[in-house]
């Protein structure tokens, strides 16, 4: 009955949804928000704790189900089911999201979430043990990634408990454990086109130093067109970083990417190696001049940055690379 491409791996341990509950610090004047509620055993606690419950389920069977099982019961006036894909719905006004959801949606929905506004307290979401590290992961721990450096850039992420699969019915074929993200507010004043065009790049061969991939050909070439294009129309360094309307359909864009897997689990392959030096000509073969390769070498080393690897950067550190860069006119996007 339980359907695998929906992700439906239904919690049967009592004391786990209990803890769950528990440490979502759900308040009793909250609005909880559900994502994949099946068949209403996270719902029913949830109920018992806040102010009401919007559920949002993919499946008309389980709607179906979840009206019968609260029917009648003192909770159902405080329940509302919005049957359809969380993906594609306007979400409602929530202060807290709780949700056990399926794992084939993690990152579109964690940063569906983050881009909601008004902004909520905080979601405590059951991820795919994997993912939930990668959220969490500091610099220098073997998983961080472009999708830890964005996440965090938005939000503040805690890991809260390992979750066995066989707390599961039908157990899924991965273990799982429970994240609290706490959005960020106000946003860091940052253009996020910019700063995922940075993080991307140093992602892309994160344990390789900036300075052997600043001197790549490909990069070089990708600044100097965005630099000629910006002094082409005269907006050099008359954007201040901010946080606009724009940048959330970039992050709808970027949210979209990293969910179709082109994160940085595979690093781009090596076909271009290192550059040889060019000192030769002024002008390389992708049309980068030599004054500009020292122009994007002399910003790293301003910050010390040419002998740092991405793998090891903090989110100050990519803060300040990206302002040295936008002083210097340098631009990402
Ligand atoms: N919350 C229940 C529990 O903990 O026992 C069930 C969790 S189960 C992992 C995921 C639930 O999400 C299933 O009921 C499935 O039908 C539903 N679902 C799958 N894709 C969805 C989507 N895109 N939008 C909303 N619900 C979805």
């Amino acid at each position: 009955p339980f359907e695998k491409s929906k992700g439906q791996h239904i919690l049967k341990n009592p004391m786990l949804v209990e803890t769950i509950v528990q440490k979502s610090g759900i308040k009793p004047t909250d609005v909880v928000l559900e994502i994949g509620p099946g068949t209403g055993n996270l719902t029913k606690k949830l109920l018992e704790v806040a102010k009401s419950v919007v559920a949002v389920e993919l499946d008309p069977r389980m709607v179906l189900e979840l009206n019968r099982r609260f029917q009648g019961t003192p909770h159902s006036s405080r329940l509302k089911l919005i049957e359809g894909d969380v993906l594609k719905c306007e979400l409602p006004y929530f202060d807290i999201c709780v949700a056990n959801i399926p794992y084939q949606i993690s990152s579109p929905l964690t940063f569906k979430l983050l881009v909601h506004r008004p902004a909520f307290r905080c979601a405590v979401i059951m991820f795919q043990r994997e993912f939930a590290m990668r959220l969490v992961a500091n610099p220098g721990d073997a998983l961080y990634c472009r999708l830890s450096v964005n996440t965090q850039l938005l939000a503040r992420v805690s890991h809260l408990l390992k979750v066995g699969r066989n707390n599961f019915r039908p157990p899924p074929k991965v273990d799982s454990a429970v994240v609290r993200v706490e959005p960020r507010r106000p946003l860091p004043p940052v253009n996020f086109k910019e700063w995922d065009g940075l993080v991307r790049l140093c992602f892309n061969r994160k344990n390789k130093t900036l300075g052997s991939i600043f001197r790549q050909r490909s990069v070089l070439s990708l600044l100097q067109k965005n630099y000629k294009t910006l002094q082409a129309t005269q907006k050099v360094q008359m954007e201040e970083d901010k946080v606009s309307s724009e940048d959330v359909t970039v992050l709808a864009e970027m949210i979209e990417e990293l969910s179709m897997g082109n994160d940085d689990e595979k690093e781009v392959e090596e076909e271009e190696e290192m550059e040889v030096e060019e000192d030769m000509g002024l002008v390389g073969e992708g049309g980068e001049s030599s004054s500009f390769k020292d122009k994007v070498l002399r910003v790293l080393k301003q910050g010390d940055f040419a002998e740092k690897r991405a793998a090891k950067l903090t989110q100050v550190d990519f803060l300040y690379l990206l302002s040295l860069f936008s002083k210097a006119g340098i631009h990402f996007s």
